[in-house]
């Protein structure tokens, strides 16, 4: 398939997804820059729905970076543990708001390059931050749904979340880099699940080089 064609396939996998699911967005809850950076460490290995269970209390907690970096590691530990993998998590808080404290004012960082220097912080939480607190499209955030959905899609052959990334950015349209990530976790939680997609259900039946309806 040539380069236009696939750009137009993807453009008309956008509009149908943005269709189906005009409701999609970050499904962190979060009211600040730096409460989204805290629950999006949190999400990793572990579901959003899990991760909003724990941070109302949690933010109630430490209403600013300077709390979280103060507070005794093993206190930190308890507040987050249902969330899986907590002395890293506990860690990782403590060690990007220590920084935030002492370098940024306890102001979350607006830029790519800035945020990856906080402790803990990789691409994809950068991504996270800067599209849905900041509103700015650094990039696509690639979690294993999307990474599901890229390659049965047809839209990367890649494993690494990094790569896959890059190919989503030459063929999604900037504007929709941000919704685009929300839109495949949308569809893979919904239709295209890990194990069993429900193909013949699906309105990206015509457009999807795996569709197994009636296989
Ligand atoms: S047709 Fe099947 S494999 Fe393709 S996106 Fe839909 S559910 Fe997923």
């Amino acid at each position: 398939m040539g380069a236009t064609e696939e750009k137009r396939r993807v453009a008309e996998i956008v509009r149908t997804l943005k269709r189906e699911y005009p409701e999609a967005r970050c499904s962190l809850d979060h009211s600040s820059p730096l409460e989204l950076l805290v629950a999006t460490i949190l999400s990793a290995q572990c579901t959003d729905e899990r991760v909003n269970r724990v941070t109302p209390e949690l933010f109630r907690k430490y209403p600013t970076a300077a709390d979280y970096a103060a507070a005794p590691a093993e206190e930190l530990e308890r507040d987050i543990h249902s969330t899986g993998f907590f002395r890293n998590k506990a860690k990782s808080i403590q060690g990007a708001c220590r920084r935030l404290r002492d370098e940024h004012g306890g102001r979350v960082p607006e830029t790519m390059e800035e945020l990856l220097k906080l402790p803990g912080v990789a691409r994809k939480t950068a991504n996270v931050v800067l599209g849905n607190a900041y509103g700015q499209a650094s990039g696509v955030v690639v979690d294993t749904h999307v990474s599901r959905l890229s390659e049965r899609l047809g839209l990367s052959a890649e494993k690494a979340p990094e790569k896959i990334e890059q190919d989503l950015m030459r063929l999604v349209p900037r504007e929709d880099w941000v919704l685009f990530s929300h839109l495949l976790i949308a569809h893979g939680r919904k239709i295209c699940k890990a194990r069993a997609p429900l193909c013949c259900e699906c309105p990206l039946e015509k457009l999807c080089p795996s569709n197994a309806c009636g296989q």
